[in-house]
């Protein structure tokens, strides 16, 4: 452990109570310490995290005995988390200890921690979902709130003013702009606000929200994860959920390092559904292995918050990038069939995003573009043949 304020370190977690006169009621970090001081909650907790990133397999440790091997980063094990404390205090493990698989002599292995602890970031996140006949796509897309106060309220000034135009018989902070209503004819005409708007309304509409999206790059930023999968025989809640943590781990991982990279500690925010199950199996099962203190640079990170969609505007934003995202997708798909439909929105409306993809093979992609990174995420396939 080392306090990062004086500089001092301590090999114990015990030792350094005792030398920093510590009281464990001073801990502000309340998710982390329990896991730390409640063993029935450590017990307790599962880890079915499956993912981790790629580039860790790239640390080998030797033993004492000369034996390399990687570590494994999912097995469920004590955890190696920072504690912040009431007076400002961060203090952050700076090694662990790994049991060598051939002779089961313990090795230490550095974290990689960043002790320079700037601040919070909220992000908001949201997903949509598309079948086309035996595909899934699953798409989720995460948007940071922009941290200054001053352009954080101009663009919700801006957006509810668009919200106002669209309609002006409601206060726009009164009712939820879910994308799929707006769009689709038949649930706009069953929803009373939304009864008087016409199709090429809503078209002028969303490239005026694309516009607005892409004129605050680098504070209002986005993510996209998608992925396309073979519909299993037996698709129900349990496969759904299955999909979705393939598409939501990588992505949660790479936000959660962006930021701690940058000494940013993410606050994520879901919508609360019921079906939050895989959200909480991250935060909670993930913290309990060696991958979390290399994906968090050993910050601490709150667990996720689940709020009503009213809470935020950022989760209506979330909601249209992910509508744009998995609507293009689909019409790629249903025109690979001989299909022709029209896109209606467009991902190069946005402006530059994040988007994280998979090799047809699994393999996780990463790729920030103006526009959907169509031929790099599927050249190849069917959804973009090589001619
Ligand atoms: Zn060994």
């Amino acid at each position: 452990m080392t306090d990062y304020k004086n500089k001092k370190k301590f090999d114990t977690v015990v030792g350094m109570f005792k030398e920093l006169d510590l009281d464990p009621s001073d801990w502000i970090n309340k998710e982390q310490k329990e896991f730390y001081f409640n063993q029935k909650k450590r017990e307790r907790t599962l880890q079915n995290v499956r993912y981790y990133p790629k580039e860790l397999d790239k640390i080998i440790l030797t033993c004492t005995n000369s034996h390399t091997f990687t570590p494994n980063w999912l097995e469920k094990r004590f955890p190696s988390m920072p504690f912040r404390t009431r007076d400002g205090h961060l203090l952050q493990p700076i090694t662990a200890q790994v049991k060598c698989p051939i002779c089961d002599e313990h090795t230490d292995i550095n974290l990689p921690v960043n002790s320079n602890y700037i601040g919070d970031a909220h992000l908001y996140g949201d997903e949509a979902m598309r079948d086309i006949n035996e595909k899934i796509i699953m798409s989720y897309s995460v948007v940071s709130q922009p941290r200054k106060m001053d352009i954080h309220l101009k663009f919700k000034s801006e957006f509810l003013a668009l919200k106002k135009e669209l309609v002006p018989q409601l206060p726009p902070d009164r009712w939820v702009l879910h994308y799929t209503e707006l769009m689709n004819g038949g649930q706009r005409k069953k929803i009373k606000h939304l009864s008087h708007i016409t199709k090429p309304e809503t078209l002028l509409f969303s490239k005026k929200l694309g516009k607005l999206i892409s004129e605050y790059p680098d504070q209002l930023v986005k993510w996209n994860c998608t992925g396309i999968y073979h519909k299993p025989i037996k698709y129900r809640k349990e496969q759904e959920r299955e999909l979705k943590s393939r598409v939501y781990y990588p992505l949660l991982g790479r936000i959660i390092t962006e930021h701690t990279d940058s000494g940013m500690s993410p606050h994520f925010h879901f919508e609360r559904t019921g079906a939050d199950g895989w959200a909480k199996n991250l935060f909670n099962g993930g913290r309990l292995t060696l991958m979390w203190p290399f994906i968090s640079r050993v910050l601490p990170i709150p667990n996720p918050t689940f709020n009503i969609p009213t809470d935020s505007i950022y989760f209506e934003i979330a909601d249209f990038i992910s509508f744009v995202i998995a609507r293009y997708l689909y019409v790629i798909g249903k025109r690979a069939e001989g299909k022709y439909l029209d896109f209606e929105c467009l991902p190069s409306w946005l402006g530059e995003i994040r988007y994280l993809g998979y090799t047809e093979v699994g393999t996780c992609m990463f790729e920030t573009e103006s526009d959907y990174p169509l031929e790099k995420f599927f050249k190849g396939t069917d959804w973009f043949p090589v001619k």
